[in-house]
């Protein structure tokens, strides 16, 4: 992996432990003097237990206790609220330290759940379809911060229906917030902490092609994009970020992207009536595919105020995957969740006050041709 950047720091200057890696948590615990088995114990309280206070953790000195307690954060989100569908689709909302807002989304199946989660505070990519680009850029999240969904989501609901999927398809665009991103995936799949499977692991994409070749090489994640259009020219107007990476671009990085035994690489394509869900996308999609282990999650657009965009119908969405399907791809449609607490995919972000924080970031946006 790429050099280790120093490790998150609160306003107060306490580290956010939720943004080490174990090896690093361990580095920590060794200079205040601490076992390694005290930083086992740490890293299971952290994870194995959702602790949100370490002053109680069994088996720690009383003096490694007293520096964590001065030097170290646990959570470094607070939640806010929590809005309930009426199918049990869950909406949180967390505020960071800076005040900004940013959702996660707990998707209930029969045994277990899923979780939607957000990698950065608004989008800069700028799609035309999606809410969370109207609110452009307002920040990257911190590595601890997109681990903290999931540890916060599981203290409050993990025990009735464990949370055995986590998809990076909430606010933001993961691949723009690589260095974050990728060791909180690490974090996730840790067999010693929270302990998803990799493939339960997924990180969506609208297509930046090298950072996707970066996830390939140093996480441990599935692989999901974004892909949306069949031909440049609605592609280019659909997704800027394809002016930069267009699609022969994108689809080489798919087809050298590693694969685990069995795995295959997620396409999501939200269906936008009369832009590309016609025949012909059918037939190209097709085409486009062809030699890539994949499977299609087709996505009816879901409408939001001000977008003049429209959604097929439930008929033309189940036509579509029977053609599809017809010329050997997978393909399942996937259900709109959540509409109603405005939880449904892409429908992230409630804008922000005017004069809400913005995060300083080095790097200007990548997604301008
Ligand atoms: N930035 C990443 C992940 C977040 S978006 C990405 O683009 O992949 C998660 C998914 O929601 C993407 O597949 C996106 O195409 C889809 N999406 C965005 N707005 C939508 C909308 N209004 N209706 C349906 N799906 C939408
Ligand atoms: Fe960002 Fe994804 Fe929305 Fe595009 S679809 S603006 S990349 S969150």
């Amino acid at each position: 992996m790429g050099g280790e950047r120093p490790p998150a720091r609160d306003a107060d200057g306490r580290i956010l432990l939720k943004g080490l890696s174990r090896e690093a948590l361990r580095a920590w615990v060794d200079a205040r003097g601490g076992s390694p088995q005290a930083a086992a114990r740490i890293w299971a309280g952290l994870y194995r237990h959702r602790l949100a206070d370490l002053a109680e953790l069994p088996g720690v000195d009383p003096e490694l206790r007293r520096r964590l307690a001065d030097e170290a954060r646990v959570d470094a989100l607070t939640l806010d609220e929590v809005r309930e569908a009426a199918d049990g689709t869950r909406k949180l909302v967390f505020r960071t330290d800076d005040g900004a807002l940013i959702e996660s989304v707990l998707i209930p199946g029969d045994r277990r759940a899923t979780l939607c989660i957000s990698s950065q505070i608004g989008c800069a990519m700028g799609c035309h379809f999606c809410l969370t680009a109207k609110l452009g850029l307002r920040g990257d999240l911190s590595t601890a911060e997109i681990v903290d969904q999931v540890v916060i989501a599981r203290r409050l609901f993990g025990d009735a229906r464990p949370i055995s999927n986590v998809v990076f398809m909430g606010m933001g665009e993961p691949l723009h917030n690589p260095d974050a991103v990728i060791p909180a995936t690490h974090t996730l799949c840790d067999p010693e902490g929270l302990d998803l499977s990799s493939r339960r692991v997924t990180v969506s994409t609208s297509g930046l092609v090298p950072a996707i070749e970066r996830l390939g090489a140093e996480s441990p994640a599935r692989l999901a994009v974004s892909l949306n259009a069949t031909t440049d020219a609605v592609r280019d107007w659909l997704m800027p970020v394809n002016r930069k990476y267009p699609l022969a671009a994108l689809l080489g990085a798919l087809r050298r992207f590693p694969l685990r035994a069995r795995d295959r690489i997620v396409i999501e394509y939200v269906l936008l009536a009369g832009i590309n869900d016609q025949a012909d996308d059918i037939e190209r999609l097709a085409g486009l595919l062809r030699g890539i282990a994949c499977k299609v999650n087709l996505i009816a657009f879901n409408p939001h105020p001000g977008s003049e965009l429209r959604r097929p119908s439930d008929a033309h969405v189940l036509e579509f995957q029977a053609e599809l399907r017809r010329r050997g791809v997978a393909t399942a449609i996937r259900r709109t969740r959540g509409d109603e607490a405005m939880a449904a995919c892409g429908q992230l972000g409630r804008a922000p006050a005017a004069d809400a924080p913005r995060r300083r970031r080095s790097l200007p946006i990548a997604a301008t041709p």
